[in-house]
Formats: C-alpha cells, sequence, structure tokens
C-alpha cells in the first residue's frame, strides 16, 4: 500500500498537564482548542456550539467568564458536553473560585491581572486541590508596559516566566504557558525562548489573527513552524466567526504534519494548460461526496489533471484519478485499474473509496 509519512518530528519534551481527560504535554497528542463566542450564561446557545465544535474534532473548549452568571452556568453546560471546559478568568479571582466549584477543568488567568499575590494563593491553592491546571495567557497586547516595556519576545517571556515563578512559590506547577501575539515571527520568536527556559507544555496561537483566511494563513505560520520544530504542545487558531472553522484549521494544521490524520487527506493538482478535464469539479464533488460519507480509516485521495504528474500522483495514494481529455484513468493500491468517461469518473473512483472502507470493516470483524 502506497505510504503516508507519519510525523517523525522529534517533540520538545515537557511536563505533562491534565485537563479533565485531555492531557497536554509530554508524549501526549497535540489537542486542538477553541473558544465559545456565545455569552456562557446563555447555557442553551453554550452548549450548541460546543457541541459542533466536538463534532469537528475540539479536544478542550473554553468559555469566557465575566460575570457570576457565566461561571455558575459552567456546570450545566459541563453536564452536556463531552469535553474538558476551560475558564477564561481576567481581573476578578472570585470568578476562578467559582468556576473551579461549578466543575471547570482548567483555568485560564493572567495572575497579574487578578490582584494581590493573595489572590493568586486562593485561587492557586482552590485549583490544587481540585487537581485543575491553569494556563498563563500572556499576549502582546496586554503586556504590562509599566513593568516590562514594548511587547517583544522578549518581555511576552520574561512576564509569563514571572507569573509561572508566582504560581511555583506556591508549589504550583500544572501550568500551561502561552505567549500569543498578533506579530507572527514575535510569537514564533516567544515560544522558541519559552521552550528554551521552562519544560511547562506550551499553548500555540497567533492571537487576533483575523478574518477565516487571512487568520488561517498567519495561524498556519506561526502555529506550523513551531510545530514543524517540535515546540507546542496545544493549539488554538484564533479566528473573527464561526469557531468550528477554527478547529477545522487546527486539525488541517496537524494533518499537513502528520501530527494527526484526518479520515481522508485529498490531493488535487492546481491545473495548468494541459488539463483537459473539468478539475475543479471533481475535486469539489469528491470531497463533497467524502465529506458526506467520510472513509472509516485515514485514506489519501489524488485527483489529477493529466498524465504529466497525473499517473505518479494517483499511484501514490490509496485511490486516485488522473485526467485525459474527456477520460480518466483510476489508480488504487498503486495500480492502474481502468480507464473511465469522464462523468463517471467519480462514481467509479468512489467505488474504490467504498472498497477500502469494506476491507476495512472486514479486517476489524
Ligand atoms: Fe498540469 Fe497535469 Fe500537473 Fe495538473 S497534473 S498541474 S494538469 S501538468
Amino acid at each position: 500500500m502506497p505510504e503516508m509519512t507519519e510525523s517523525s518530528i522529534p517533540r520538545r519534551p515537557t511536563r505533562k498537564v491534565r485537563v479533565g481527560s485531555v492531557e497536554i504535554g509530554g508524549d501526549a497528542p497535540v489537542s486542538v482548542q477553541s473558544m465559545t463566542n456565545t455569552r456562557a450564561a446563555d447555557v442553551d446557545a453554550t452548549i450548541a456550539q460546543i457541541r459542533r465544535l466536538e463534532n469537528a474534532g475540539c479536544d478542550i473548549v473554553r468559555v469566557a467568564v465575566p460575570n457570576r452568571a457565566a461561571a455558575e452556568a459552567i456546570r450545566e453546560i459541563k453536564a452536556a458536553i463531552g469535553i474538558p471546559l476551560v475558564a477564561d478568568i481576567h481581573f476578578d479571582y472570585h470568578l476562578a473560585l467559582a468556576s473551579l466549584e461549578c466543575g471547570a477543568d482548567k483555568l485560564r488567568i493572567n495572575p497579574g491581572n487578578i490582584g494581590s499575590d493573595e489572590n493568586v494563593r486562593t485561587v492557586a491553592r482552590a485549583a490544587k486541590e481540585r487537581g485543575v491546571s491553569i494556563r498563563i495567557g500572556v499576549n502582546a497586547g496586554s503586556i504590562d508596559r509599566a513593568r516590562y516595556g514594548m511587547p517583544s519576545a522578549e518581555t511576552l517571556v520574561e512576564s509569563a516566566l514571572d507569573e509561572v515563578r508566582v504560581l511555583e512559590k506556591l508549589g504550583f506547577e500544572d501550568i500551561v504557558l502561552s505567549l500569543k501575539a498578533f506579530d507572527v515571527p514575535t510569537m514564533i520568536r516567544a515560544y522558541e525562548l519559552a521552550g528554551e527556559r521552562c519544560d511547562y507544555p506550551l499553548h500555540l496561537g497567533v492571537t487576533e489573527a483575523g478574518l477565516a483566511w487571512e487568520g488561517t494563513i498567519r495561524s498556519s505560520i506561526g502555529i506550523g513552524a513551531l510545530l514543524a520544530r517540535g515546540i507546542g504542545d496545544t493549539i488554538r487558531v484564533s479566528l473573527t466567526g464561526d469557531p468550528v472553522e477554527e478547529v477545522r484549521v487546527g486539525r488541517e494544521i496537524l494533518n499537513s504534519l502528520g501530527l494527526w490524520r484526518k479520515p481522508y487527506t485529498l490531493i488535487s493538482c492546481p491545473t495548468c494548460g494541459r488539463c483537459e478535464i473539468d478539475l475543479a469539479a471533481i475535486a469539489e464533488e469528491v470531497k463533497r461526496r467524502l465529506d458526506e460519507t467520510p472513509p472509516a480509516r485515514p485514506i489519501t485521495i489524488a485527483v489529477m489533471g493529466c498524465i504529466v504528474n497525473g499517473p505518479g500522483e494517483a499511484s501514490l495514494a490509496d485511490v486516485g484519478l488522473a485526467g485525459g481529455a474527456g477520460v480518466g484513468v483510476i489508480f488504487a493500491g498503486g495500480n492502474m485499474l481502468r480507464k473511465v468517461g469522464e462523468k463517471d469518473l467519480v462514481d467509479e473512483l468512489m467505488k474504490e473509496v467504498r472498497g477500502l472502507r469494506d476491507d476495512s470493516q472486514g479486517q476489524n470483524t
């Protein structure tokens, strides 16, 4: 069977932290996170959105907790969802305590903005009693400029490590760190530096990355560059819009690096003057059908426009087609199977995909 490269990227060694049923760091797979954009106090809307996120492959979800009603909603939300929930807290440490009481699996705080050391101590003690981890989330936009100066990779790391020391002094070490910036080179450098200076797991993200198109590119470059070097243990793609898109992009980033395999990987050529079939329409239709009925095991499908690179690529995939003038050739398992008219190409390709699925089911029974 053709080979699909699995990731051979050595991961940076880190401690392992537990967030409900999910582990972050150590040998745990890189997890994908997102954040709801509903009001947590609107429990029905929040649960509905989290279920959509779960279906898209979200491992951990975060909700903003700006008031008591949001903290108290956590109990009901948690009872209705299957993934760990993180409470995002700013300014009021009472909300962190209330979130813990209501079952939050992790807190995202910035110890520097929840008041006195005593407040931080109180939150850390309560989290430790419940085995709840804390993410110290430092953002370039909210860095204390009076203390650290202008935001930079270095100041992000200094500020984050100062926060780490506050928790460490209290004996609290179930820590995840994030050092997000809008500027991608700054973000990359900050995580590199943090990775050199501590062994806490890192939550990667490009903050305020923008609308879906720009944000996907910015996030893929920032997060992807780090993951490709083994840095990063959990990721959140931040996009303006439906958070489900964040999860889809996050999963695709992991899939691209072989850190996870999605049910199918569709390879299609960009087409050029040699292409004599409507390849874009064929590729879209193949994708639509695969989304509708995903294969039971991860496979690679190649949809190629002509015989120049087509047969080569198609034969390296599990299943593929290479177009000609109004016809195409179907491949499976590295073998050329048959020539098919253009109008039947998708049906014939999908027959081979279904055949793979049937084989897989047969092996499992
Ligand atoms: Fe052009 Fe053929 Fe390459 Fe597609 S596979 S880009 S049609 S040469």
